[in-house]
């Protein structure tokens, strides 16, 4: 039987995806936290002054689901909360010293996994996937799958046809060229782009 293309790539990555969630169960359970709190404290170590809900919507979880796992955090004094400044009624949450240094061990296991097999692609090829992938988490952000990836073509200071040659974009903020090997996931300096600047991306 002929298996369509689109599905093999649909199999390869479900593939991808159980072989990562193993690995991630593991390394939560060596610091005796469960996989969802884990990846809490990586997120918060990468955004401070993060939302609970925020956070929530981050991990793809509910709000109900998140609140218990970071109250077990902050009992086991990983994480702290605070009142939103901006916003009185919210809570943020901030890691802790002994949270931070937790979220440092775990944070590494996507690349101790993943990394060594993608080194042996050839820089073309890396570049290649690289933009193909992006692209596949726009399109997840767009059926609202996902959210806040903030990646290079969901932002304010991304210009699609700034560049030239085998930099075809530009990055407004770093002031320059990037290529399809320069695009960036979960960028730090990240601004949303507005409806207007996403729209016209879409029919560029
Ligand atoms: S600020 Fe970051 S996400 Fe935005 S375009 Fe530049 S590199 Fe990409």
């Amino acid at each position: 039987m002929r298996v369509p293309l689109h599905t093999r790539i649909a199999d390869g990555l479900a593939r991808l995806g159980a072989l990562a969630r193993f690995h991630e169960n593991q390394k939560s359970q060596a610091e005796g936290l469960s996989p969802l709190q884990a990846r809490a404290l990586v997120v918060l170590q990468r955004r401070r002054g993060i939302r609970l809900g925020d956070l929530a919507r981050e991990l793809l979880v509910t709000y109900g689901t998140l609140s218990p796992a970071v109250s077990s955090l902050e009992e086991k004094a990983l994480v702290t909360k605070y009142v939103d400044p901006e916003e009185h009624r919210a809570v943020n949450l901030e890691l802790t010293r002994k949270g931070a240094a937790a979220a440092r061990r775990v944070e590494g296991w996507a690349s101790e996994l993943l990394a060594p097999p993608v080194a042996d692609l050839d820089p073309d090829e890396a570049a290649t996937l690289l933009a193909s992938l992006l692209k596949l988490i726009r399109a997840f952000e767009r059926r609202g799958t996902i959210t806040a990836a903030r990646m290079c073509f969901t932002c304010r200071y991304f210009d699609p046809k700034g560049g030239k040659g085998a930099r075809p974009y530009f990055c407004n903020l770093l002031e320059e060229p990037i290529g399809e090997a320069n695009l960036r996931i979960d960028c730090s300096e990240h601004e949303p782009a507005d409806t207007d600047q996403l729209e016209g991306r879409r029919q560029a």
